[in-house]
């Protein structure tokens, strides 16, 4: 026991997922639709929803949600679609499956997201060059919302739409308001090291009910309405199974206390860290800002830290059997995007060289917690 292997973010059941797939089994609902769908849907919708409904589909995946929303925002071959280049490659890879061109934008250093100011560059600059970007993916990374009222003000001036990477952020709030429904579209993953899962899975949400319809029928093969088989668009198979639902609607029940130990484990870190000049906690900016800490993210200054990097204390932690990892590493450096345009500074790319995500899990105990804990201090 004592050496077991802790995650950076693993599946944390809550109790009552078993139940909902045991229904699944006696109705006989094991296919990509059902009342466990429906039902996970609905949860999701009146747990997002404020002063303005949203209307949610359960997809397959993240990536199937954020590809579904290029679709349906019209996104074809040749267009170009601005995308925060410090993500997971999942954000930009569904502008690929559009054949259209990735546009990367830096970071600011606040919340590490999509910088309003090179956004704004990259769009007057690629409206000069003569092509007006379809779209703009913005990503909550780890949680921390991005600065939504300057990015949505950007969006509005120029009239092009926001796809909201909300995959990390379910149970985040910017100016109270739920991220996953500040964007035009909003994405959210169920994948299994994320803050509630599915296993596997995704969701669309949309801000009108025809939306959420068109998403549905796009995600189980575009069948027209007739006896046999009638197709007058592309169809894509991206429905959640009624068995992955059943996971979700478990999931739900336990969403609110998971959010609350993400934040206690971030917590924890900055208490470990308080002291230490060179190492910074990736913080709410201001009260507007409510991160669900699906991830705590440091960096690191060696030159304030003996020398110390990231790399020394990620080797560290393996050593005891902990697993931690660099930030993303951004999308312009990647070698698959690489020779895509690329509008900021170095922001991202000092977070990637400098950044690390350490254990966040809602699961960890107080043993585990003083494995992490003695790693760390053997540096403070
Ligand atoms: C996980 C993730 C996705 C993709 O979600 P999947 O459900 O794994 O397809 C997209 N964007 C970001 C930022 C993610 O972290």
């Amino acid at each position: 026991m004592e050496n077991t292997k802790i995650w950076l973010s693993s599946p944390h059941m809550g109790g009552n997922e078993q139940s909902y797939i045991n229904e699944a089994f006696e109705s006989n609902w094991i296919a990509p639709l059902g009342p466990n769908v429906n039902g996970f849907e609905q949860d999701i919708q009146k747990y997002l929803s404020g002063n303005n409904e949203v209307y949610v589909a359960a997809l397959s995946s993240g990536t199937a949600a954020l590809h579904l929303s290029l679709v349906m925002l019209g996104v074809e071959h040749g267009d170009e679609v601005i995308c925060q280049s410090m993500t997971f490659s999942a954000s930009a890879n569904p502008i690929m499956y559009q054949g259209a061109t990735p546009i990367f934008v830096d970071s600011e250093p606040e919340t590490w997201n999509i910088c309003p100011n090179a956004l704004e560059t990259a769009i007057k600059d690629r409206i000069s060059k003569g092509k007006k970007p379809k779209a703009i993916i913005a990503v909550h990374l780890y949680g921390m919302p991005f600065k939504a009222d300057e990015i949505l003000a950007i969006s509005k001036k120029y009239d092009i739409p926001v796809v909201e990477d909300s995959a990390e952020a379910l149970g985040s709030t910017y100016k109270g308001r739920k991220c996953g429904t500040l964007g035009n579209f909003g994405i959210l993953s169920f994948n299994g090291n994320k803050i509630i899962t599915t296993s596997g899975g995704g969701a669309l949400v949309c801000h009108n009910e025809e939306d959420k319809n068109k998403t549905v029928f796009l995600s189980t093969q575009a069948r027209d309405n007739a006896p046999h088989y009638q197709h007058s668009h592309v169809g894509y198979n991206y429905r959640m199974s009624n068995i992955c639902a059943g996971i979700g609607r478990g999931q739900m029940e336990v969403l609110d206390s998971h959010v609350a130990k993400r934040r206690e484990m971030n917590s924890f870190y900055k208490n470990l860290f308080q002291y230490n000049e060179a190492v910074t906690v990736l913080t709410e900016p201001s009260k507007d800002y409510f991160s669900n800490h699906w991830l705590t993210a440091i960096t690191i200054e060696p030159k304030l830290f003996k020398g110390v990097t990231r790399e020394d204390i990620r080797k560290s932690l393996d050593a005891e059997n902990i697993e931690s990892r660099p930030l993303w590493k951004p999308m312009h450096m990647q070698p698959v995007f690489e020779k895509y345009p690329y509008y900021g500074g170095i922001i991202s790319e000092e977070l990637f060289k400098n950044g690390l995500c350490l254990p966040s899990g809602s699961n960890l105990t107080d043993e585990e917690k003083s494995r992490i804990d003695k790693v760390i201090k053997s540096y403070l």
